[in-house]
C-alpha cells in the first residue's frame, strides 16, 4: 500500500506517518517527488486497520499497491531511478554502455579492451571471470584472478567495472575488486543469491531469466531491493522462443513494459540476445529508440580466438563504429552520451 501526502505536506507530517508504519512493525519508504510525498508501505498491512492513518494530518489518499513487487513499483516511486556507481550515473539523461569481453582471459586481452572501448565511449568495462557454462567442460573463469586484471584495468583507465557472480563465495570475492556485480539469467532466480548480492553493498545488473515473465523477473528484484539495496538496473537478454535464428529473442517490448511498471533503470544486451554479430548494431539502436537506458556489449580484441561467445562478440572497430552511429539515436532519445 501506498500513502500518498497532499502536496507541500511538512516534514513532521511525513514522519508522523513513517513512525506509525514503524511501530505496527512495518517498513517504510519514502518517495519524495518535487510537489508529493509518498510513503510506501511493506508488510502486513492488515497491522495498520486500527491506526486511522487515513485520518492523520496531511494524508491525501491511500492506494492499495496489488503487484507483489512493491520496492520495485512504480507507484512507490513514480520518478525514475537514478543509479549512481562511483562517478557514473546510470538513468533517464545518460546512454550508459558497458562493455567488454564475456570471460576474462588474459591480463593484456582485457586491458587491451578496457582501452579500446573506453576510447570508444563506454563508461563501464564488463567481464566474466566466473562462468556459468552450459557444459562443465568448456572454460569456466579465471576467477580471483581474472578481478585482479579487472582492478588494473580500473586503475588504468577510470572505466567502472561489472562481474558476473554465480555464488556467495563469488560475491565476498568480487566486492573487493569491481564497482557492480551482475545477476545472470540462469540465477535470476537463485533466490539466496539474490538476499546475498543484496546485502553486498554494490550495485546490482539483474538480468532477465531465460525464461521469466516480466512479474517474475520484478519479484527477483525485490528480493534484491528488500535487503536494503535500493541500486539495481535491470537487463533485458533476450529469452527463449522457438526461433533458432538467433541465440535468444529479444523482447523489445520488455522496455516500455518496464518503464510503466519500475522505476529502475533498464539496460538491454544485444549480444546474448542475437548471438549473432552482425545483429549487434541494428538491435542497440533499436533498444535505444525503445528507450532503454543503456547497453551491455560484448567487444573481444579477436572474436575468433575468444573462449567464450566469439561469435556474437564485437572487434574493437565494430564497437568504435556502433559508438558512433549510437549518438544520433541517443540524441533523439534525449541522453547524453
Ligand atoms: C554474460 O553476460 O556473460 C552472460 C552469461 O549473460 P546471460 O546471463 O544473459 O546469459
Ligand atoms: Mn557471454
Amino acid at each position: 500500500m501506498i500513502i500518498i501526502m497532499k502536496p507541500g505536506a511538512k516534514p513532521s507530517s511525513v514522519q508522523n506517518i513513517v513512525k506509525i508504519i514503524r511501530d505496527n512493525g512495518l517498513t517504510a519508504h519514502l518517495s519524495e517527488g518535487d510537489q508529493v510525498t509518498i510513503v510506501g508501505v511493506v508488510g502486513d498491512k492488515t497491522r495498520l486497520s486500527q491506526s486511522n492513518i487515513q485520518i492523520a494530518p496531511e494524508v491525501d489518499k491511500i492506494v492499495n499497491v496489488t503487484e507483489s513487487y512493491k520496492i520495485v513499483n512504480r507507484q512507490f516511486h513514480p520518478e525514475d531511478s537514478v543509479i549512481h556507481v562511483g562517478n557514473t550515473d546510470i538513468g533517464p539523461h545518460t546512454l550508459t554502455i558497458m562493455a567488454g569481453p564475456c570471460a576474462i582471459e588474459s591480463e593484456e586481452q582485457l586491458l587491451s579492451t578496457a582501452r579500446a572501448v573506453k576510447k570508444a565511449g563506454a563508461t563501464f568495462l564488463r567481464g566474466g571471470a566466473y562462468k556459468p557454462r552450459t557444459s562443465p567442460y568448456s572454460f569456466q573463469g579465471l576467477e580471483e584472478e581474472g578481478l585482479r586484471y579487472m582492478k588494473a584495468a580500473r586503475e588504468e583507465t577510470g572505466l567502472r567495472t561489472i562481474c558476473e557472480v554465480t555464488s556467495q563465495k563469488a560475491i565476498e570475492t568480487a566486492v573487493k575488486y569491481v564497482d557492480m556485480l551482475q545477476i545472470g539469467a540462469r540465477n535470476m532466480q537463485n533466490f539466496e543469491l539474490l538476499k546475498e548480492a543484496g546485502k553486498s553493498g554494490l550495485p546490482v545488473l539483474l538480468k532477465r531469466g531465460l525464461a521469466a515473465t516480466i512479474d517474475e523477473w520484478l519479484n527477483a528484484a525485490e528480493y534484491i531491493m528488500s535487503e536494503g539495496n535500493e541500486n539495481v538496473v535491470l537487463c533485458e537478454r533476450g529469452i527463449r522462443t522457438y526461433e533458432t535464428s538467433t541465440r535468444n529473442t529479444l523482447d523489445i517490448s520488455a522496455v516500455p513494459v518496464l518503464k510503466q511498471k519500475t522505476h529502475l533503470p533498464v539496460i538491454v544486451d544485444p549480444s546474448h540476445a542475437t548471438g549473432v554479430r552482425a545483429y549487434v548494431a541494428p538491435v542497440s539502436k533499436a533498444a535505444v529508440a525503445v528507450g532503454a537506458d543503456g547497453l551491455m556489449v560484448e567487444v573481444h580484441p579477436c572474436p575468433a580466438c575468444a573462449l567464450s561467445d566469439g561469435p556474437q562478440s564485437l572487434t574493437f572497430d565494430d564497437f568504435g563504429q556502433l559508438c558512433q552511429e549510437l549518438k544520433p539515436y541517443a540524441s533523439l532519445a534525449g541522453r547524453e552520451f
